[in-house]
């Protein structure tokens, strides 16, 4: 009858979240013994000019070799290890990495490295930064650091301090994930963004859809007037990319040019985008 129905059901409910609770402990203690193991590694992928496509920097992007399981995808552990407190750790790692790989590329090649939101608690963030620098000996200005809007939500002053602090290094600030989250227009005058980048879902539908033409002809404008560079991720067709270029976005980023790739793959991309990419007629041609 329905009671029996309702106690199977609280059975299975309970059994589902033993499993994932259990999954949840296995991720964690898989994470520890990551850092001890060296298991985390870096994948690259470029960002280019909107208009000549040149390369002009690289976003790391974590993925995990794990020993059953392969190469594990940030989604799938980047915020268990913010629940768990090791995030600091890993984000450390990802910087210093990052940083380091950067040394070897062309001079002006920048690197742009994600930061979680619950990084900014740490009081050493800033310290952490400034050494790594120290020890790479890369130049502060081809270091971005990418945040999500979410970070401003709590306790922003802190925030704003120590994105002040790091903007006084030298280091660009990017806001990531741009349109995605309690986004509002006005973080762009409050916060010293240098850059923003346009989610994915607004490039998803262009050239055709009109709404996502309008939200990226309004970010590029209001970014215009405060000086912030514009980004749009996840461009996939050429006709988003030209689209994105008329609509006078700076860079471009997504598996048109490339999808990420390890550290090694990097000098053979280069060249390879440089063949590929557009000439000052091409370029004409497209009307920009
Ligand atoms: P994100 O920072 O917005 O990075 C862009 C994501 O979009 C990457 O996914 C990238 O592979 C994917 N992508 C790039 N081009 C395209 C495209 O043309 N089409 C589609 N469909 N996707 C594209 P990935 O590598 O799985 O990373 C997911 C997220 O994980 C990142 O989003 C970032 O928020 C986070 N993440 C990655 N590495 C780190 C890290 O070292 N630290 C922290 N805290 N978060 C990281
Ligand atoms: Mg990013
Ligand atoms: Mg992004
Ligand atoms: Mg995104």
């Amino acid at each position: 009858g329905a009671k029996s129905n309702g106690r199977g059901t609280v059975c299975f409910y309970e059994a589902a979240m033993n499993a994932s609770l259990q999954n949840r402990r296995a991720l964690e203690m898989g994470l520890r013994q990551a850092l001890v193991r060296d298991e985390f590694l870096l994948h690259y992928q470029p960002l280019v000019d909107a208009r000549t496509h040149e390369i002009l920097g690289f976003e790391a992007l974590i993925r995990w070799a794990h020993p059953e399981r392969g190469l594990v995808a940030p989604s799938e552990f980047i915020s268990i290890a913010e629940s768990c407190g090791l995030i600091g750790e890993i984000g450390r790692w990802t910087l210093r990495r990052a940083c380091l790989d950067a040394r070897s590329w062309p001079g002006q090649v920048k690197v742009a490295v994600n930061l979680s939101p619950v990084q900014f608690k740490d009081r050493q963030l800033v310290e952490a930064v400034r050494a790594v620098l120290e020890e790479s000996g890369l130049a502060p200005e081809r270091l971005e650091l990418e945040i999500t809007e979410s970070v401003l939500l709590h306790d922003s002053e802190a925030v704003l301090s120590s994105l002040h602090r790091i903007k006084a290094l030298g280091v660009q600030i990017s806001m990531d994930d741009f349109g995605t989250g309690y986004s509002s227009l006005s973080y762009l005058r409050s916060f010293p963004f240098d850059k923003i980048k346009i989610d994915r879902s607004f490039v998803r539908d262009l050239p055709h859809d009109t709404n996502s033409v309008a939200i990226v002809r309004a970010v590029v404008g209001l970014s215009g007037t405060f000086g912030i560079s514009v980004t749009a991720e996840g461009v996939e067709t050429s006709e988003q990319a030209r689209q994105l270029a008329l609509e006078d976005c700076d860079q471009l980023q997504g598996y048109l040019f490339s999808r990420p790739i390890p550290a090694a793959g990097i000098p053979e991309l280069i060249g390879r985008l440089a063949d590929a990419a557009p000439s000052a007629g091409a370029v004409a041609d497209l009307g920009v």
